[in-house]
């Protein structure tokens, strides 16, 4: 039976690092959230991380717009965020509604205040090792890797999915510490074969119990990243937990597995930008 990680102590303990530090450097820190129209699960996304700022003693300012907000309000919207001494992280809560350009938006962020990581510098950033920020959910994942107390090093490492968010920095992650990555996706051949080679496995599908037993190596590291909402309303991960977990060595619960570590690492990120820009 896998030990499971706890998603919920371990973003505890990095958002209590981050406020003790606040607080015995006193340390201003401000965090400016802009969300788009009314998407319920943003919207719950933006009330947690208000709350873990809170708790940081980090600043929070909240921009709620409406939905149809034009693309020339948004940027002007972030230009002045950009040129607020205040503000020393923006996030501009994602998907956007379908008239905005996400990409572009992305880009007018100052990448000394893009907090999540992904601006196109910071990304490039991380490809070579020298980076200021690293993506929340991706930092979140090799913090509680490590909490494991295994070493990537040399381990066979399979991300399935390769967005830009989630599947293709979290590779770059494993392989900065010297992991043997491979990267799945939609095309992959043979998929639960290449997933059994796994040491450290991480699913960033969007699909409900798409990871099952026989795709699992025993005694393998699992992490779920998938945030799914099935029909009775609950919350499911990608990886099918009842069985795998009787296989697996370790594994991360949905929820309290890497949905809390995605705020606590974006709290890190907001107390580095505010040292970086003082
Ligand atoms: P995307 O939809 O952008 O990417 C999904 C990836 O899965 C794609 O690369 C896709 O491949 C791949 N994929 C889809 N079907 C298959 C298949 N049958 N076999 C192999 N690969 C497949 O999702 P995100 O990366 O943004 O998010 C993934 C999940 O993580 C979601 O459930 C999301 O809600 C969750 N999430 C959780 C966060 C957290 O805080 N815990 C934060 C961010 C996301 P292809 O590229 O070929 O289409």
């Amino acid at each position: 039976m896998a030990q499971i990680i706890d998603g919920k102590a371990v973003s505890a303990a990095i958002k209590e690092q981050v406020r003790d530090e606040i607080a015995r450097d006193g340390i201003k820190a401000g965090l400016a959230v802009v969300i788009v129209g009314n998407d319920p699960a943003s919207r719950v996304y933006v009330n947690n991380k208000k709350k873990a700022c809170e708790f940081c003693g980090i600043q929070s300012f909240e921009y709620a717009l409406p939905e149809e907000t034009t693309m020339q309000e948004l940027l002007e919207l972030i230009d002045t965020l950009n040129n607020d001494k205040n503000v020393n992280g923006i996030l501009v809560q994602l998907p956007l509604p379908e008239q905005l350009d996400e990409k572009a938006v992305i880009e007018r962020i100052s990448p000394q205040k893009d907090v999540d990581a992904f601006h196109e510098t910071n990304v490039g950033k991380i490809m070579i090792g020298n980076y200021s920020f690293l993506p929340c959910t991706p930092a979140g994942c090799m913090e509680l890797i490590h909490s494991t107390g295994i070493s990537v090093s040399g381990k066979e490492c399979v991300v399935i999915g390769r967005s830009n968010i989630v599947g293709k920095p979290m590779a770059m992650l494993l392989l900065h510490e010297n992991g043997t990555v491979t990267i799945c996706h939609s095309r992959t051949k043979d998929l639960a074969e290449v997933c059994r080679r796994a040491d450290i496995l991480v699913a960033a599908v969007g699909k409900p119990n798409f990871v099952t037993a026989d795709m699992v190596k025993e005694g393998a590291v699992v992490i779920d990243v998938g945030i799914n909402r099935l029909e009775n309303g609950k919350l499911c991960g990608d990886v099918k937990f009842d069985e795998v977990s009787e296989k697996a060595g370790w594994i991360t619960p949905v929820p309290g597995g890497v949905g809390p570590m995605t705020i606590a690492v974006l709290m890190k990120n907001t107390l580095t930008a505010a040292k970086l820009q003082k």
